[in-house]
């Protein structure tokens, strides 16, 4: 067999529970521990170190450069690793558009196998994990924006309940609000008037459950997210116990739930955006023509 023949026996592929190293610095919250590949490699050296800890470049969010770029990185410690050994390292990134921007990471690590997979817990991350946010969540959420906030402080911080509870206070508080949005988006559509009546009586009913049977089929396809109501979708991951379920558990189910809010919000936001838009041109020109009209009887007077 030539080395090229069958690259997939080079590398073999991860077990589904990993995931990549770049992905773990990347996105994971602090305290999680998590198994991960592409860990460590064997070196070709003769005389050095048999394995090295890997760098890739990581997609970091830049503040100098405002906004997502290559790090490059390296491992503050260069001492010898051994396989099974825990080890105790920072990890330094830096920007490599402008060079000046950098990321660092305190990791505990160890492999775990022959295939360069090992297992990580982020200590801290500085500066803390960058999550975008589109504008509209802000627009969409109002008043409960800043425990929105709250919650995805937590979240980053990989505080599972405390992510958990903040989204589903801050979800069951605009409730009505969301149907408000989902209502207006169907008149914009020209919904027929049994289908804006359905969403209008969901808005009456007390529990989310209730209200999420009443709007079934009653979403505008624009606003469904990967087909699924979005109501249905908030309402399923608000529906495990925060008592009973572990805090790996509500991260997840946070994640879940800001993920359908800010996809909600750009959907609503699109859907309406027209609308808003034209709004805007029109009493943009009305106060045009009205200023207009005034100056020109001051003129003749
Ligand atoms: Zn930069």
């Amino acid at each position: 067999m030539t080395e090229e023949a069958n690259p997939a026996e080079e590398k073999p592929m991860p077990p589904p529970d990993l995931v990549t190293w770049s992905e773990f610095l990347e996105g994971y919250p602090i305290n999680s521990v998590q198994n991960v590949s592409e860990y460590y490699e064997r070196t070709k050296e003769k005389y050095g170190d048999p394995f090295r800890r890997m760098t890739p470049t990581l997609r970091l969010h830049c503040s100098k450069c405002k906004g997502v770029r290559n790090f490059s990185g390296r491992w503050i410690h260069h001492r010898t690793f051994s396989k099974g050994g825990v080890v105790h390292d920072f990890l330094k990134y830096t920007c490599k558009d402008c060079g000046e921007a950098s990321k660092t990471f305190c990791v505990i690590s160890q492999a775990i196998d022959e295939n360069g997979n090992g297992c990580a817990i982020k200590i801290g991350e500085f500066p803390e994990l960058h999550v975008e946010l589109p504008r509209s969540v802000e627009k969409l959420l109002g008043e409960d924006y800043a425990l929105f906030v709250k919650g995805l402080t937590c979240e980053k911080r990989g505080l599972g309940v405390g992510a958990f509870t903040y989204y589903r206070r801050v979800v069951e508080s605009q409730k009505n609000h969301l149907i408000s949005e989902i209502i207006r988006v169907a008149e914009k559509l020209g919904a027929r008037e049994d289908i804006t009546d359905k969403l209008k009586a969901a808005q009456k009913e007390k529990q989310f459950s209730r209200a999420v049977d009443t709007v079934k089929g009653a979403i505008p396809e624009s606003l469904l997210v990967d087909s699924d109501n979005p109501l249905k979708l908030l309402h399923d991951s608000l529906s495990i116990c925060v008592h009973a379920e572990s805090d790996e558990t509500c991260l997840r189910m946070a994640h879940s739930i800001r993920l359908v809010l800010a996809d909600l919000s750009e959907r609503v936001k699109l859907a309406l955006g027209e609308q808003d838009e034209l709004r805007t041109a029109v009493s943009d020109l009305l106060k045009f023509t009205a200023e207009t009209r005034k100056k020109a009887k001051e003129s003749q007077q």
